[in-house]
């Protein structure tokens, strides 16, 4: 079955372009100038992916982002005229999956689209995970390293979920405390540190590891290091 996206977009050109490229890469398309009109479109009509520009006429795109991220994981593309290095660690922080820079080339976009969506296929529907770092068997619930197999506590074991299920996404103690605790209200963001800590002493991800310390956000994983 053919996968959908809802395509967020004021400006007509950049709108009906993005729309053309992804029905040639085999997508549904659904499109809408507004924010407000996108997230009922997302509620009721629940795309595979969202591709959001960040400058709309109603509520802005990282406000939509955000109202996306209250309620689904789906994945968002945003668009961005801003190349600025700030803007793209907001973007990631509130949850972004990817960003592609105007101006852009449809190839690229449509590339980024079918990437996303390959990534998520592979985490919905494989219960393995398996990249250059780590191997993750989510049915037998086994960590291995190379040929060494890793005992982690249940905390341990969410928290590298929650880093593999967002590699590339720089992701703030607040996130990985929701994402990795049962209880994360009662829990300081300085436990976040030490557990990252403890995670990647008991990976062997010391020196230069695949979970970076982004200064003053967080951390983000790198799949593949
Ligand atoms: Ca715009």
């Amino acid at each position: 079955m053919s996968q959908t996206v809802l395509i967020i977009e004021d400006d007509t050109a950049i709108r009906e372009a993005v729309e053309v490229v992804l029905e040639r890469a085999g997508l549904h398309t659904m499109t809408t100038p507004y924010g407000r009109e996108g997230l009922r479109m997302l509620y009721e009509r629940r795309p595979d992916i969202v591709v959001l520009d960040v400058g709309l006429p109603d509520i802005d795109g990282w406000d939509v982002l955000e109202r996306i991220r209250d309620v689904s994981d789906i994945p968002v593309l945003m668009l961005t005229a801003r190349g600025l290095e700030h803007e793209k660690v907001r973007g990631f922080q509130g949850g972004a999956d990817d960003y592609v820079t105007k101006p852009f080339s449809n190839a690229e976009l449509a590339q980024r689209v079918m990437a996303i969506l390959r990534r998520v296929d592979q985490t919905t529907i494989a219960s393995v995970y398996e990249d250059r770092n780590v191997r993750i068997d989510r049915t037998a619930r086994d960590v291995s390293v190379g040929s060494d197999r890793i005992d982690l506590s249940v905390l341990d074991y969410q928290l590298l979920l929650a880093f593999v299920d967002h590699a590339g996404q720089v992701l703030s103690r607040g996130q990985l405390l929701e994402l990795a605790w049962k209880d994360p209200l009662r829990i300081g963001p300085d436990r976040v540190k030490f557990a990252v800590g403890r995670l990647r002493r008991k990976l062997g991800w010391t020196g230069s590891s695949p979970i970076n310390s982004v200064r003053g956000v967080g951390y983000r994983y790198q799949r593949d290091m």
